[in-house]
């Protein structure tokens, strides 16, 4: 993954933590950021700037469509150097294998996959799934260098009520000293209380500020989404000035039209274009998910991996290149990184669906008016209806 020739690139440099930008020429040897020099001319707008890749702090790739190594190969294309990533989807119908599977073709192409393990397979009780992984497995995996946390603890009833199962997976990954992912929507007051003293420290599904300034009061990180499903950016995006120590980005999940279109890198464009600081936005964008999961990519320092990428400017965020531990993988919207081969773990063989096999029984729902109730799926929305037809 990473090369071993020694090369230099030169632009404004954008140090987040500090900011501050500067003409600079960064020094890369065997993968590695060797030395920063500084320019001693001003900032020069002509120039690309350099800065730490974008992470993406809650995505299930399996949502894309694709399996990992081809989602990178679009991810890059948008300055994405990694992702946070729960294989729940995957492990609901192959259980660890399927976990197995992405770690395997992540670790093919050069990309920070960070996975998690899956804390709630099957998601619910009344799911019909193909597996299942119990506490021993959630602890197996969270034993490993590959897994960095235990990923949305969706039951958060199973929280509130100490389910032994539940606490048991919280504690598996207090041993491995390893983050508790929440999942917890619309969760309020005492009860939110618990569920972050239970010792889960992010959530991703607010969708009001309110929600989202009672959880961070408690000390919770508020990761803020806008996907191809959910999308809470207009609501939430506030946070981004006001309490930037503790927000991260994310997309939870996206359609390949969407990763195709544009990543963290255009929440970031829509961030700065509200009159956000820019240096909180790509805090949040860039560096907050590296302290927050103690992911081991740097943050553009002498010595860090050379994971960063070169936009044209700091308002649209067009991603002229992007560099994975030395390597250019994109660069002026054409990916370097190769397909790479892939073993088929799973597939699944269904009947042609005839309208007849959905007509419903005479009498089977009956209705005072004779009507049936059906699911209406609300478009950009997760939430449905019942509509009676
Ligand atoms: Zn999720």
């Amino acid at each position: 993954m990473s090369s071993t020739h020694t090369f230099s690139v030169t632009g404004n440099l954008v140090d987040i933590l500090n900011k501050h930008i500067y003409g600079a020429t960064l020094w890369i040897e065997d993968g590695h950021i060797k030395r920063i020099e500084a320019n001693s001319e001003p900032v020069n707008p002509g120039l690309p700037y350099i800065m730490p890749g974008f992470i993406d702090s809650h995505v299930h790739i399996e949502s894309s469509m694709l399996v990992p190594s081809e989602f990178a190969r679009l991810a890059v294309l948008h300055g994405t150097i990694g992702t946070i990533s729960d294989p729940h989807e995957i492990a609901n119908v192959c259980g660890v294998a399927g976990v197995e599977f992405m770690i395997e073709n992540g670790k093919q192409t050069p990309f920070h996959f960070f996975f998690g393990a899956p804390s709630c397979v099957p998601a619910t009780i009344f799911e019909t799934a193909g597996a299942e992984v119990n506490e021993k497995e959630v602890d197996d995996l969270l034993a490993r260098p590959e897994i960095y946390y235990l990923s949305e603890m969706m039951n958060f009833p199973g929280v509130l009520y100490n389910d032994p199962s539940v606490m048991a997976k919280i504690q598996s990954a207090q041993k491995h000293n390893k983050p508790v992912d929440g999942h917890a929507p619309g969760l309020r007051g005492d009860a939110a209380k618990k569920y972050i003293a239970a010792g889960i420290s992010t959530d991703h599904e607010c969708f009001t500020i309110e929600e989202a300034l009672e959880k961070l009061a408690y000390g919770m990180h508020i990761l803020i989404r806008e996907g191809s499903a959910a999308k809470n950016f207009e609501a939430l995006y506030p946070l981004i000035d006001s309490h930037t120590s503790h927000i991260m980005l994310c997309s939870d999940d996206k359609h390949p039209d969407s990763l195709a279109a544009g990543h963290i890198n255009t929440i970031c464009a829509r961030a700065v274009a509200k009159g956000l600081d820019v240096f909180n936005v790509l805090s949040a964008a860039c560096i907050n998910p590296v302290k927050h999961y103690k992911l081991p990519v740097g943050i553009l320092n002498p010595g860090d991996p050379a994971n960063f990428i070169m936009v044209k400017d700091l308002i649209h965020f067009e991603v002229l290149r992007t560099y994975i531990s030395g390597e250019l993988v994109a660069e002026n919207g054409i990916t370097k990184i190769k397909s790479v081969p892939t073993n088929v773990i799973n597939n699944f063989n269904c009947e042609k669906i005839e309208p007849a096999a959905l007509a419903v029984p005479e009498n089977e729902y009956p209705n005072k008016n004779g009507l049936i109730p059906v699911i209406e799926a609300l478009d950009g929305q997760l939430i449905r209806k019942q509509r009676l037809v």
